[in-house]
């Protein structure tokens, strides 16, 4: 292994339902889930009555009597995420988002200035429950993975840093479902084969791991359960955002230009998250009406993902939900965004094949694209007949929101710009 390093895992517990929590003192010591519909978030009151994320409403309350259903308020969670990340940001250099809502923290060489990573970590949390109100778990260790999973040892509101040299100890027992990194699939393959725990992953000979979950999941799955995965920070990829908006004038009740629209501000998302290798699991639809009302609307999907037909189906039913106003009322915006981002890794160890064929064919549009420039495919709906097309402009509207600061400062130097593409057709 390469020289020690101390890394942190910091991670908000119950994220949205905290919030809730925090900004209406009725609802504390109480169980709630974020919703409406389906589960977005359960507070622990909730969890250890057996609600979980992704559970319907009407499922979650048979379980839970007394559960509070809250709506959904995604600016008030993605202010909360901004301020977050302004601590993290402010007590290490490197920091990785993994999503709104955890972040990895590099504070090897900190020591001397800010104490042990013990000590850094309790400092982190006193710093998030001052300024912005919100419980966060912190682990630590020497690998991402060690920190990771510490962290969730450590959950609710706590702190657990695995002294290096102890590693293995803490790695060992744990089951091979709790790895990062490992999906459900390749957990269940190594169920079959009897191979229950880590310590079982780190006693079977890699050629014979291979057979069972294949070469490249065995050579990571062995990596891990000798904690020899030394993979750096990431700290440039720090967006937890990407967005863009397009600021036109539709009419109320013309569903077929606003769908245009919708594929048109998706195309664009999508294109740029898969340039950036970033996928994302929550979709946010906004609009502004002529009367500069606004709306903002989100939905989280079961995986993270950066396909176009994927997001596509998403942001179409956020708009169909909200067709009692757009039916009624000029819009003036429309905008997108994805966040609850990941790094799109071999880490994905399982894909369904219908999923790997849509990504195909959206890699094959980006490379037309890449290569002769954004017009050079255009899906059929966007050609011919819509006046309104020439005039797009689609200002660039990166991060404006949940950014950090370096993301703040680069989007501030390309605002103003009117970017081309899908603006650029000869009128
Ligand atoms: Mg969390």
């Amino acid at each position: 292994m390469t020289a020690a390093r101390s890394i942190l895992h910091a991670d908000l517990d119950a994220f949205f339902a905290s919030v809730e929590q925090r900004d209406d003192p009725s609802l504390r010591g109480r169980p709630v889930a974020v919703g409406p519909g389906v589960v977005m978030a359960a507070s622990y009151e909730a969890r250890q009555r057996g609600v979980r994320s992704g559970m319907g409403v009407a499922g979650a309350r048979r379980r839970c009597p007394g559960l509070v259903v809250v709506p959904s308020r995604f600016g008030a969670y993605l202010e909360a995420s901004r301020r977050v990340f302004a601590v993290l940001d402010a007590i290490a250099p490197d920091v990785e988002p993994l999503s709104v809502d955890e972040a990895f923290l590099d504070v090897t060489g900190l020591e001397r200035i800010c104490g042990t990573p013990e000590a850094i970590a309790h400092r982190l949390r006193a710093a998030v429950r001052e300024q912005v109100g919100l419980p966060i778990s912190v682990g630590g260790g020497s690998t991402t993975q060690i920190a990771k999973l510490a962290s969730g040892a450590a959950k609710p509101d706590g702190v657990r840093v695995v002294a290096p040299g102890t590693e293995l100890a803490f790695l060992h027992p744990l089951p091979v479902e709790r790895i990062w990194g490992c999906g459900p699939a390749t957990a269940a393959k190594l169920r079959a084969s009897g191979i229950a725990t880590v310590a079982q992953i780190a006693t079977i000979p890699e050629p014979a791991l291979a057979r069972i979950v294949g070469k490249a999941a065995a050579r990571s799955l062995a990596a891990i359960a000798w904690n020899q995965e030394g993979r750096p920070l990431r700290p440039g990829r720090g967006r937890r955002s990407f967005g863009t908006q397009s600021a036109v004038r539709i009419a109320a009740g013309a569903t077929e230009r606003l769908d245009a629209q919708a594929i048109a501000l998706t195309e664009r998302v999508t294109r740029r998250m898969r340039s950036a290798g970033r996928e994302g699991r929550t979709v946010v639809l906004r609009l502004r009406f002529e009367d500069y009302t606004r709306l903002s609307r989100a939905v989280t999907l079961p995986r993270p993902t950066a396909a176009t037909a994927a997001v596509l189906a998403a942001f179409r039913g956020l708009l169909a939900a909200a067709r009692d106003l757009t039916e009624r009322r000029d819009l003036t915006l429309v905008g997108i965004a994805v966040t609850n981002l990941v790094a799109a890794t071999p880490r994905q160890l399982e894909l369904p094949f219908d999923e790997g064929a849509g990504a195909a064919l959206d890699a094959v549009v980006d490379a037309v694209r890449d290569r002769f420039g954004a017009g050079a495919l255009r899906r059929a709906t966007l050609l011919g007949g819509e006046p309104g097309l020439s005039a797009w402009s689609l200002a660039d509207a990166d991060n404006d929101e949940i950014g950090n600061a370096r993301d703040l400062r680069a989007a501030g130097a390309r605002r103003g710009q009117v970017t081309g593409g899908l603006g650029d057709r000869a009128p």
